[in-house]
């Protein structure tokens, strides 16, 4: 019989889910993706691997929280897939902390230690860690794998891995370990062949979604990335500001008199794209509205974007691409143009056509920096880590 897994990324208000199925001596396929919303919004929904619908509704029961998030999908699975059982569970993590560099069967003690890496991703480690002891209630025979998006950036140099501040404040674990790994870790693995040219060069990829960062990429391996100790460095985002200068906290706090909640908001909700234009921090909005502050929200977004380029060309010690995936980098034709452009003084030529049809390549062939397009598929690099770890094909019972 086939291989089922089952891939979760859990969110404040959100278990996002993908069913993947290996039919034996075969690739991993996705048979189902959706979402199961317990805020504001309630709402479970599922496509399958076509993008057919399969459910669009509203829960029965309100939802309150990733437990009855999960006890709601495991329903739906049931009804859809009957007589199949999952034979492991792979979540997305965001911090693996020092600790963790590669994907992780998880255990009692890997939950305790996930559970100690709270203070340093509060607003998500909370409920990847959640919904791990959830599964871990319900379904005690499933075995689950924690993958990290700081798993990828491990192998940074000391250097490139450090914060300058006393080793008091250090010694707890504040060091800059970098983010979306597991998006970055599907482009390196597809890379070599949508690009073999790429395999061994030096690359920029830059991951453009709500949350937004780059990478330096050495022969397919991360060598630095914009953001660090935190999911708040570099790029400017939907909500949150990008860099920013560590005096303005303070400010927030000696001058406005804010709270450490009220500050904890402002910098992962309510700042970025969002903040500028006061409008949305949706992309596809800014780029629509007439609005001057939409329009400066969309340069400030660019011009931070060109300038971490040049941070990580330098950190490459020169650039041979750039790749855009996410969100932004996959369907915005005029972000990358805008882009390409600030980058031209590096050697990257656009090539306007391509760029427009969103052609794999879209430079020109005399550009001496190349530039790309990769849709990425973190779920995927999941379900494949999930299922090389627990040795399917033969855990799989009916
Ligand atoms: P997340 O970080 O939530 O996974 P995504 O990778 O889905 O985010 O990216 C969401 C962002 O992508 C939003 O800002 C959205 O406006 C933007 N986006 C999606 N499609 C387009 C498009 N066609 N043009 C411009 N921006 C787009």
């Amino acid at each position: 019989m086939d291989d089922y897994s089952l891939v979760l990324n859990a969110g404040s208000s959100s278990l996002k889910f993908s069913v993947y199925r290996q039919p034996e001596g075969k690739e991993w396929r996705l048979e189902s993706r959706g979402s199961v919303e317990s805020g504001a919004s309630q709402r479970i929904y599922a496509k399958d691997g076509v993008g057919r619908i399969l459910i669009d509704e509203i829960p029965e029961a309100t939802l309150y929280d990733s437990r009855e998030a999960l006890e709601e999908l495991r329903h739906w699975l049931r009804s859809r897939y009957e007589g199949v059982q999952v034979a492991g569970v792979g979540h997305r993590v965001v911090h693996g902390g020092a600790r963790f560099s590669g994907p992780t069967v998880i255990t009692p003690e890997v939950i305790s230690e996930l559970r100690r890496l709270i203070p340093l991703a509060p607003l998500h480690q909370p409920y990847n860690v959640a919904v791990i002891e959830a599964v871990a209630e319900r379904m005690p025979d499933v075995p689950q794998v924690a993958c990290f998006d700081t798993s990828f950036h491990a192998g940074h140099s000391s250097v490139a891995q450090l914060v300058p501040l006393p080793s008091e404040v250090r010694n707890g674990g504040v060091r800059r370990y970098g983010f979306h790994g597991l998006s970055y870790e599907y482009i390196a693995s597809v890379m070599p062949q949508v690009a073999p040219e790429l395999a061994e060069a030096r690359v920029i990829v830059a991951h453009l979604g709500n949350g937004a960062s780059m990478c330096a990429m050495k022969n397919c391996k991360s060598i630095d990335s914009t953001l660090g100790f935190s999911a708040l460095d570099g790029l400017c985002m939907g909500t949150r500001p990008g860099s920013l200068d560590p005096g303005v906290v303070l400010y927030m706090f000696q001058d406005l008199g804010l709270s450490l909640k009220d500050v904890e908001t402002i910098l992962y909700r309510k700042s970025g794209l969002l903040a500028i234009s006061g409008i949305s921090s949706d992309m596809r909005d800014l780029l629509e509205s007439k609005e001057p502050a939409a329009h400066l929200a969309v340069e400030y977004f660019v011009y931070r974007a060109a300038k971490e380029i040049g941070a990580m060309a330098a950190a490459l010690g020169g650039v041979d691409a750039i790749v855009f995936t996410a969100g932004i980098g996959q369907n915005s034709s005029e972000i990358r143009a805008r882009i390409c452009k600030a980058s031209e003084w590096l050697g990257v030529q656009l090539d306007p056509a391509a760029n427009y049809r969103h052609d794999k390549r879209i430079s020109g062939t005399t550009s001496k920096v190349s530039a790309w397009v990769i849709p990425t598929d973190e779920e995927i690099i999941i379900a494949q880590h999930t299922g090389a770890l627990l040795g399917f094909q033969s855990t799989l019972k009916n």
